[in-house]
């Protein structure tokens, strides 16, 4: 069959008036026009575009057809200034349904909000809308501007399993039950980590992959059970090289999409990011920077400020603007996350402050308050004071909830936060939990650390990194072990003991008997940075056929059950549902 159309709808203009054209697409709206004509507004990815035909036509919204036609200007007065082709339509129709519809099962337009079961449930309809075209196709773009700048870097695409034993990312594994080994269970990747670090032993150098990893976690706006990752890794190289190939494709895939190349993005150690914004994944477009006071309130006659660590934030206007039910809702917040409570004062003419706890400061300290945080009258000064830690988590989250622009507004701020700790606390048995994964090379000036225990291993920095977007995480990395004896100490402090860890990580200290070059790498989500770059808050926007939040497919019906028959073949049983 030749092509039953000469040209898309959304992209004919004057210049073609006086041309005849078949163009093909859904009817997106149909209008009456005198007794024997109506207009049709014919819809394909590129735009729409107006075709008058004949009433005989019974033609209703998303029934597919060709229409054959001249290209005319429209008459004075008609053009659509808010349509690419306004000012000319298709007229002389000639009417061919390719496809009858049912009445769609929710508005195609996007100013129309739709529940997401029922968009997803008909996402073959939902993906017909303008927002899903431009996501996917954003999208799409994003990957082959990745996919160039990796290949231009001389890095080797290498395709790694689905079906693996257990890669620790920190999440729980899907697994997939064996027929020819009852009992037994591939895991399906939560990431290609330990084959990647593999290719640098197989001495492939440069690796990158598109990677598909499934992780089973709770779901939330910005996570889904599966996802994509530009995974990468390189051999002879540290840090420095890693920020360099790495910045290379998210330069490229955001050129690609928004026409402007950003420059080198910026680092920031991890100590700095929660000492300034209380976060480990700060949102730098905005200031509102957490201030120490700490210092201000050494000898202090107040109670509350006679804690470890006080620091505070200053709301601008905020005086003005927040009310005392506004200010009680802030408080009651911080207590959820951990403060005591909030101190807080209205900012007065001259600087002064005015609050319930300024009668148990000194005139000092009420003078040095606002000029610490360069407080102006009319703030709002926002203090807590509690131990170093919960002081940074809650400031940072109240800073967030007080500063943080819409997600599609304040551009677009990557930044790389370095020198993770290695451990993020001890668990029960007091023994270290990796920050990142266990592959992580502790950071040099830390190595005689190791030899401590309990909690002055969580000093230990080590050299991991991640790559930061208006406050979201897009990816982690870390320059790896090579060394099968730091390994192995790596394994014995986090209380792996040699069986488990050979049972489980065997092969790769295996590997690493056979010469092991250091190597680092990295990687990123690509639905969080397509979901950024389009403006979207939550990444099933980006994503064709995402889960919902409870984790189900309304499309599909997945999961589902499997019959008795398939579940014996597998050597399996299920259990009924615990009461
Ligand atoms: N495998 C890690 C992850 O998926 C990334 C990396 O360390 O390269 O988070």
């Amino acid at each position: 069959m030749t092509s039953l159309r000469t040209d898309y709808c959304g992209l004919l203009r004057a210049a073609d008036t006086g041309r005849v054209v078949s163009v093909c697409g859904w009817v997106d709206r149909r209008r009456e026009h005198g007794e024997h004509l109506a207009f049709i507004d014919l819809r394909d990815h590129t735009g729409i575009v107006q075709c008058v035909v004949d009433e005989k036509h019974d033609l209703r919204s998303e029934y597919v057809v060709r229409i054959t036609g001249t290209v005319r200007n429209r008459l004075d007065g008609t053009v659509n200034e808010s349509l690419a082709t306004g000012e000319i339509e298709v007229g002389d129709c000639e009417v061919e349904v390719l496809s009858v519809s049912e009445p769609p099962p929710f508005p195609l337009h996007d100013r129309v909000d739709v529940d997401e079961n029922i968009r997803l449930r008909h996402r073959y309809v939902d993906l017909r809308r303008p927002r899903m075209q431009a996501n996917l196709r954003l999208r799409a773009t994003v990957n082959a501007a990745v996919r160039a700048a990796m290949e231009r870097q001389g890095f080797v695409e290498v395709e790694t399993p689905m079906l693996v034993a257990s890669t620790p990312e920190g999440a729980r594994d899907f697994v997939v039950p064996s027929r020819s080994s009852p009992g037994s269970f591939y895991a399906l990747p939560q990431s290609p980590q330990l084959f990647k670090q593999l290719c640098m032993v197989g001495g492939i150098d440069r690796y990158y992959q598109i990677a598909r990893c499934l992780r089973d976690e709770d779901l939330r706006a910005d996570r889904q059970f599966e996802f994509m990752q530009l995974d990468a890794e390189a051999s002879f190289v540290g840090q420095d090289e890693v920020f360099e190939f790495i910045g290379e494709a998210v330069r490229d895939a955001t050129e690609a999409v928004t026409g402007n190349r950003i420059g080198d993005i910026p680092t920031m150690t991890w100590a700095d990011a929660q000492e300034r914004f209380g976060s480990d994944k700060p949102d730098v477009r905005f200031g509102m920077e957490l201030t120490e006071l700490t210092d201000v309130f050494d000898a202090t006659e107040a109670k509350v400020f006679q804690v470890d660590c006080v620091k505070g934030i200053v709301y601008e206007g905020g005086a003005r603007e927040l009310g005392r039910n506004a200010i009680d809702d802030l408080t009651d917040s911080c207590k959820r996350w951990g403060a005591k409570g909030l101190a807080w004062f209205r900012v007065q003419e001259g600087a002064t402050l005015d609050g319930a706890l300024t009668k148990f400061m000194s005139d000092a300290e009420l003078a040095a308050v606002p000029e610490r945080l360069g407080a102006a009258e009319g703030d709002l000064v926002l203090i807590i004071a509690d131990t170093r830690r919960t002081v940074n988590h809650v400031l940072g989250l109240l800073r967030l909830e007080l500063g943080r622009p819409p997600v599609n507004e304040g551009g677009l701020d990557f930044l790389w936060i370095t020198d993770f700790p290695l451990f993020e606390a001890l668990d029960e048995a007091g023994n270290p939990i990796p920050a990142h994964h266990p592959f992580t090379m502790p950071h040099p000036d830390d190595l005689a650390l190791l030899a401590e225990r309990g909690d002055a291993l969580l000093q230990v920095r080590s050299q991991a990194y991640d790559l930061v977007l208006n406050g979201w995480e897009l990816g982690s990395g870390s320059v790896r072990i090579h060394r099968r004896d730091v390994q192995s100490q790596i394994f014995e402090l986090l209380g792996i003991a040699d069986e488990e860890a050979n049972a489980k990580f065997g092969f790769l200290l295996e590997a690493f008997r056979f010469g092991a070059p250091p190597h680092a790498g990295f990687a990123f989500g690509l639905d969080r940075l397509v979901a950024l770059l389009a403006g979207e808050e939550n990444i099933r926007e980006v994503i064709a056929y995402p889960k919902t939040q409870s984790g189900s497919d309304p499309l599909t019906n997945a999961p589902t059950p499997i019959d008795a028959r398939h579940l014996e073949e597998l050597g399996l049983r299920v259990l009924p549902p615990a009461t």
